[in-house]
């Protein structure tokens, strides 16, 4: 028999799709995949060097539970420069990716009774982890007119004597929403007043576009520092995806006790993408912003096409690499006897139809909408919109 806890969660759909995505290439079908998260570009030479390194040196054993001490100082440089966070040692843990970054958290911070405010839609992982330790996600939902900011009235409304934490994540996977300081300073008040934690992933931070900047919610104030734990990792900044680190930075208590949980889990993250991480956040930084010009180019083209797709509206995203269409008017047409009802359906039409792996919006609590990931090339994102254009031409009215 199964623990309880096990029947309350779902894979992530976001690897699912992938997955299937990947069978269906492997069987020798073109499909286009818009379905994953990840930076299609290689790991940086110099990253690979550094790990080639430290295996011929021998940096093969365990580390410190919570990462090597020069990785940690690299971290907490990068918390100083880009977002004028004052961190020690302490207050640092290195995780084997921000997913287990914010599932230590999650384990640290969140029991049963306790309230974990998610605003909707959210990145699939935050509500299950939330679940895996008994306490109960509470949804707040944001509005396309409102680029999908939560309303701090709406915020203040869902908070309760239970509520233990609120997890923000700007820029937004899968809304690509990027929050102004005027906002994160009302959140930030929210969260003092009310004595909530802040989880702030801000994996993306490095993503945004049009001169727009990003801000730390925990670099407003010492009282909102006291209560902000900030997750990032190199994932996506340095197109790490595979090497697995990632980082909290927060009050030493809640750092020490999440350390404390890995010590009993995972221990420390591998050595030797550890020594990579370094070379990542203390080398040449001329990538990420090559990166960044690249996705931009991408962000224009995709949401461009797809505003000229009938039945399809989508903002311009701010951040991130995600182009997060409205698809609602599509539901209710047919292929066949086929009827599209909802983004499930929709995406599975995609895939099946057009060879194009996309994620249901339902997946991220909105079924509005698809998340089409743009962490892919130029020739795939041209090829793919057209098949896009294609299917949904082929779909009939269902009256
Ligand atoms: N947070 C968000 C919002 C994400 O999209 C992802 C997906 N990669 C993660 C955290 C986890 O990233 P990783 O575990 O690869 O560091
Ligand atoms: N964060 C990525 C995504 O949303 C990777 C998948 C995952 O970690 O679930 O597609």
């Amino acid at each position: 028999m199964l623990a309880e806890r096990v029947k309350k969660i779902k894979p992530s759909p976001t690897l699912a799709i992938d997955s299937k995505a990947k069978a269906m290439k492997a069987s020798g079908i073109d499909v286009i995949s818009f379905g994953v998260g990840e930076p299609d570009f290689d790991t940086p030479e110099h990253i690979k060097e550094a790990a080639i390194k430290a295996m011929k040196d021998g940096f093969t054993k365990y580390t410190a539970v919570g990462g090597i001490d020069p990785l940690k100082d690299a971290i907490i440089e990068k918390l100083k420069q880009d977002n004028g966070l004052t961190f020690k040692r302490e207050e640092i843990l290195v995780s084997c990716g921000a997913k287990h970054s914010l599932y230590n958290i999650a384990q640290a911070l969140y029991g049963p009774g306790d309230e974990v405010i998610i605003p909707a839609p959210y990145w699939v992982s935050y509500p299950d982890q939330v679940l895996l330790n008994d306490a109960t996600p509470v949804f707040v939902k944001t509005f396309e007119s409102d680029s999908f900011m939560v309303r701090p009235e709406a915020l203040e409304a869902a908070v309760t004597k239970k509520t233990k934490a609120l997890i923000l994540n700007s820029p937004s996977n899968p809304t690509g929403m990027l929050y102004d300081r005027a906002s994160l300073e009302k959140i930030a008040e929210l969260a003092v007043k009310h004595n909530f934690y802040v989880i702030s992933d801000e994996i993306y931070e490095k993503l945004v576009y049009d001169g727009a900047v990003h801000v730390s919610i925990a670099s407003f104030n010492d009282e909102i520092k006291a209560r902000s734990i900030v997750v990032n990792g190199l994932s996506k900044s340095h197109a790490m995806t595979g090497w697995r680190i990632g980082y909290a930075a927060g009050p030493s208590d809640i750092l020490k006790a999440m350390t404390n949980i890995q010590s009993q889990s995972t221990s420390n993250p591998n050595s030797i993408a550890q020594k990579a991480a370094v070379a990542a956040l203390t080398g040449p930084q001329d990538f990420v912003v090559m990166m960044h010009g690249e996705f931009d180019k991408r962000r224009k083209f995709l949401v461009g096409q797809l505003n000229t797709i009938p039945g399809m509206t989508c903002r311009m995203p701010a951040g991130a690499f995600y182009a997060f269409p409205n698809t609602a008017a599509i539901y209710g047409r047919k292929f066949g006897d086929r009827i599209i009802a909802n983004s499930t359906d929709l995406a599975l039409y995609l895939l099946e139809e057009a060879k194009v792996a996309v994620v249901h919006g339902a997946a991220f609590g909105d079924d509005k909408y698809l998340r089409l990931s743009y962490a892919t090339s130029l020739e795939d994102l041209k090829r793919g919109v057209e098949r896009i254009r294609e299917a949904l031409g082929n779909l009939k009215d269902g009256s």
